[in-house]
């Protein structure tokens, strides 16, 4: 963890947030390379959950969400963690993190009775600040898609079974934050509600949970190093009937990377005003406050029912950590030389391609290297950039270290003989010479989305 913490940093991944005032805990900022890697992990999710589908729709809700949402979710009653004090030196824990009944910082055994703690950040909204007018932060982007629900049926006119997927900030005031980016207090998720009729639930869920392991197989994660966790009914979430969390090896430990959960007709249920009409399975309560009634008829039994759903929910920052984390190796070159590589599938990689100018002053071998930037990046692959630090060999050397899955020279054949350029792999480390004519092609056959999820 210790050496990709200082990679991350050093080479511009990811920074300790507000670092200039002594950091904030729990938040972390994405440097140039970071915040690329975190966007084309977000779009292959995207990619196989909305594009190469036809029974999934997107959305993009609003993060400040009213208190009756997450009244009626049951957040504001059970969205705790137990929490311990530690009457000797005032350091707080979380109960079921606690390795023994001793304070992880000072040793005492004097320590509180576990109580639960409520992990919604809630913040004041308009210029009254009386109390009454605040709303929470989202604990999860779930909520928003069940209340849009009829929204984006009566928009797109879908037929069971079919999702609703949302990539978004969710805010949790996790009561120990810690292991870099795996535990934060303020996180990314990819969240989709894929609704089935009643019944079909569990096969769905089973369907799901074999989708999403494959998913992080396409994005560079050994199958070797995943484990599926059937979470037992007294550590169930209160919206579930099942959870499968998919739990990946960690640098510090196995522990989860997405969960997958069924979580039936609670929320619709619980945000729709008459219940009892539509025969929800899910013990809720009555919602006297909502309007809506989040149900959907079934063409061939004109039957009103309230849709079961299953949600896969990933952390794209524990996403980025574990691919980070199987990325990173350091290789033997022989006579005592090394390299480091992050080895990162070519769809996730930050920089494509990196085209390197032999000299950076000579006018003619920068103009052509600066022409090939451009034209390769018309080709909407992602970030190509042009790198004028004139050691070749050391370049090769940064963007092994970065994952550029290539290295584009630009010399004096190139201008004054043939029109080539090498192309330099990084993981075979061959280089190759190549016609410029042929190379846009190279590159999008060697990047091509298909071919690497
Ligand atoms: P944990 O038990 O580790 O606290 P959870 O079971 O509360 O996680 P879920 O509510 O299932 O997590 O959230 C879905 C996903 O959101 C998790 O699988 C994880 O990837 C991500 N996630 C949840 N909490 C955090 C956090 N504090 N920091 C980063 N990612 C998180």
């Amino acid at each position: 963890m210790e050496e990709l913490v200082g990679l991350a940093k050093r080479r511009g991944f990811i920074f300790q947030s507000s670092d200039i005032y002594g950091g904030l805990q729990g938040m972390y900022d994405y440097g140039p390379l970071g915040v690329e890697l975190k966007n084309n992990l977000k779009a292959a999710w995207w990619r196989a959950m909305v594009y190469n589908r036809d029974d999934v729709e997107g959305l993009d809700a609003a993060i400040l969400t009213n208190p009756l949402t997450l009244r009626y979710s049951g957040h504001e009653a059970t969205f705790t963690d137990p929490l311990v004090d530690c009457r000797a030196c005032k350091s707080r824990w979380r109960a079921d993190h606690l390795e023994s009944n001793k304070c992880p910082n000072c040793g005492s055994d004097d320590l509180t009775e576990p109580r639960p703690f409520n992990l919604m950040f809630k913040t004041q909204v308009g210029p009254v600040d009386d109390g009454s007018s605040f709303a929470y932060l989202r604990p999860e982007t779930a909520q928003a898609i069940f209340t849009n629900f009829k929204n984006v049926v009566d928009s797109t006119s879908p037929k069971l079974p079919f999702g609703i997927a949302q990539i978004g900030k969710a805010f949790r005031n996790e009561i120990t934050p810690r292991n870099f980016i795996f535990r934060v207090r303020e996180f990314e998720q990819m969240e989709l509600e894929f609704f089935v009729k009643p019944g079909e639930d569990e096969q769905w869920h089973a369907k799901w949970v074999e989708e999403r392991l494959n998913w992080w197989s396409e994005q560079g994660v050994d199958r070797n190093q995943l484990e599926l966790y059937h979470v037992p009914a007294d550590e169930l979430a209160h919206y579930s009937k099942a959870t499968v969390d998919v739990m990946y090896r960690f640098p510090h430990g196995l522990e989860e990377l997405e969960g997958i959960a069924n979580r039936t007709d609670f929320d619709l249920g619980s945000h729709t005003k008459n219940q009892a009409e539509y025969q929800i399975q899910a013990k809720v309560e009555p919602n006297p406050d909502s309007n809506a009634k989040l149900v959907i008829q079934d063409l061939a039994s004109k039957q009103w029912q309230v849709p079961y759903v299953i949600e896969p929910s990933a952390g794209v920052d524990r996403g980025v950590l574990a691919i980070m984390n199987e990325a990173y190796r350091v290789e033997d070159l022989g006579d005592g030389k090394q390299r480091t590589v992050m080895a990162f599938k070519p769809h996730l990689a930050p920089i494509k391609v990196a085209v390197l100018p032999l000299k950076r002053n000579h006018e003619g071998i920068v103009t052509k290297a600066r022409e090939i930037r451009q034209s390769l990046q018309k080709l909407g692959l992602g970030r190509i950039l042009y790198e004028d630090t004139g050691n070749i060999g050391k370049g090769y050397r940064r963007h092994d270290e970065v994952g550029t899955p290539l290295c584009v020279t630009v010399d004096f054949q190139t201008i004054e003989q043939d029109d080539t350029v090498t192309v330099r792999n990084r993981d075979t480390m061959n280089q190759e010479r190549i016609p410029v004519s042929e190379l846009g092609h190279l590159v999008q056959a060697h990047l091509s989305a298909e071919h690497n999820g």
